[in-house]
């Protein structure tokens, strides 16, 4: 059977039967007191450390999955929050409204120069997803096209873990218990990772054109007029750790969606909001997306953001149709949730903290490649803004993997967040079950700073050095 670590939902077992089952051993049963013998008590968090119940202080690389974008602790956000819960926590979105909302929502619209003309203020990222990709179906509906009921998404991504958002992504492990519920219309092509899939010899405008083809085949393979929508992430999380789309790719996925009427959906849910050093990813691509899954960094951890955000296109089908979206659940549009988001926002805004991401991203890339690129187990350095992924593989020449049994993402991990180094970071295991190499993510806060930057680096190189000196010989194809 073969082992799988996954980030956030322990080690899982393929069995015999195809099936995939949580690896018993490694979630223990919670006592009845609430203990979790595998979850380490926080006590409580300030600036880029977590503070442990064992008076430990843990240097968060990672804010959770890319989520604590401004750090831990930030008072005027728990202000923000106080005040709203004491003005009004709750109304029903269907026919009451919030002053939150409202500013939350223009706020949203206004920072995309208008592009986006609606914003359903959700909490989980999988909840944006599966509204933006009902969202796509029924556009279709309004336009007096039903026989749109296909989508295109790609291998080796991850889009949430409800039912319609997991059908979209690639991440077998998570999918496999669930195969047989998934929508059947979710067409595939392959991820765009040029470490592994651009050939020597391929010019960046052959690969491009060869990624553009794929997605054309697909459409033709689904019958064009049938596909709604083609479903990426500009650069992919924690299906295969930080990969940047390639340049162009996104241009000319574009034209082969306009040229047989299918829409664009992204999903920035990890990579979005500032994140990859522009508030949207895509506005680094040269395109537009017409419908759009935003969370993480929308509220910064300090509640449960996320949204669904519409371009004028969708807004006017809709409005054509004098139609309503046929969705919403009972906390849409929270008021606390929306003014929680709206001051990470401001907070970002007011300290230009996006050129921030952008400088010390640089200096994160940097550093990373001068004390990483030539380590014997490092084959790949990637991402953008404050979003970097490190793949390590037995064998730089191939790019072969280690094994998965070796566990050696978790293991990185696991030492990281151990004395000395007392460090947080994000760790993946290729897209479990299409294993392309352990990943490690690093994604501090927008406001870090460089002395922490090199921290992070240095400690980094210190337990990626620890954890290669305990393999065994056979685990590794160095030359002699
Ligand atoms: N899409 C992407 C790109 C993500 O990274 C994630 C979460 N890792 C999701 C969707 C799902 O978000 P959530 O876990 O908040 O439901």
């Amino acid at each position: 059977a073969a082992v799988q670590p996954v980030s956030g939902l322990g080690s899982v077992v393929t069995t015999s039967s195809g099936v995939t089952e949580r690896k018993k051993e490694e979630s223990p049963p919670t006592a009845a007191d609430g203990t979790d013998p595998n979850r380490i008590l926080v006590v409580g968090g300030q600036g880029n450390y977590l503070h442990l119940a064992d008076g430990r202080k843990i240097l968060d690389a990672c804010g959770g999955a890319a989520v604590a974008c401004l750090g831990h602790g930030v008072k005027e956000i728990s202000d923000a929050i106080m005040s709203q819960v004491s003005t009004i926590s709750y109304v029903p979105w269907g026919f009451l409204d919030t002053q939150s909302r409202r500013d939350m929502s223009e706020w949203l619209s206004q920072s995309s120069n208008g592009h986006f003309k609606k914003a359903w203020i959700t909490s989980s990222g999988s909840e944006a997803m599966e509204g933006a990709v009902k969202l796509a179906r029924e556009y279709f509906v309004w336009k007096g096209e039903p026989q749109r009921v296909n989508f295109i998404a790609r291998e080796e991504s991850y889009h949430g873990i409800t039912l319609g958002a997991l059908s979209m992504g690639g991440h077998l492990v998570r999918r496999g218990p669930f195969e047989s519920l998934l929508f059947a219309g979710v067409y595939r092509i392959p991820a765009c990772n040029a470490y592994r899939q651009k050939l020597s010899g391929e010019t960046n405008e052959e690969f491009v054109s060869r990624k553009a083809k794929e997605l054309e085949a697909k459409f033709i393979e689904a019958g064009p007029d049938t596909v709604a929508a083609f479903v990426a992430e500009p650069v992919v999380g924690a299906a295969s750790g930080c990969v940047p789309s390639f340049p162009g790719y996104f241009k000319a996925m574009k034209a082969v969606c306009d040229k047989y009427g299918a829409l664009l959906v992204l999903d920035e849910v990890m990579c979005g909001m500032g994140r990859t050093g522009t508030l949207h990813a895509w506005e680094q691509e040269g395109v537009t997306p017409d419908i759009q899954a935003i969370g993480k960094g929308l509220g910064g951890g300090y509640l449960p953001a996320s949204a669904i955000l519409a371009s004028g296109k969708i807004i006017q089908a809709m409005e054509a149709k004098n139609a309503a979206f046929t969705h919403g659940h009972t906390y849409m549009d929270h008021p606390v949730v929306c003014a929680a988001a709206l001051r990470v926002q401001q907070i970002i805004q007011r300290d230009n903290l996006l050129s921030n991401v952008q400088s010390q991203g640089k200096y994160l890339e940097k550093l990373l490649r001068d004390k990483l690129l030539s380590h014997p187990i490092v084959g790949d350095i990637r991402g953008r803004g404050l979003f970097w992924g490190v793949e390590l593989v037995r064998d730089k020449g191939t790019k072969e993997p280690f094994d998965p049994e070796l566990q050696l993402a978790r293991r990185v991990h696991e030492t990281a967040l151990s004395e000395p180094y007392n460090m947080a970071l994000y760790f993946g295991q290729g897209c479990a079950g299409q294993a392309k190499g352990d990943h490690i993510m690093i994604m501090p806060a927008y406001n870090v700073t460089p002395d922490v930057i090199e921290t992070i680096v240095d400690k980094f190189a210190a337990v990626i050095d620890d954890v290669f000196g305990k393999l065994e010989k056979k685990d590794l194809n160095l030359p002699n």
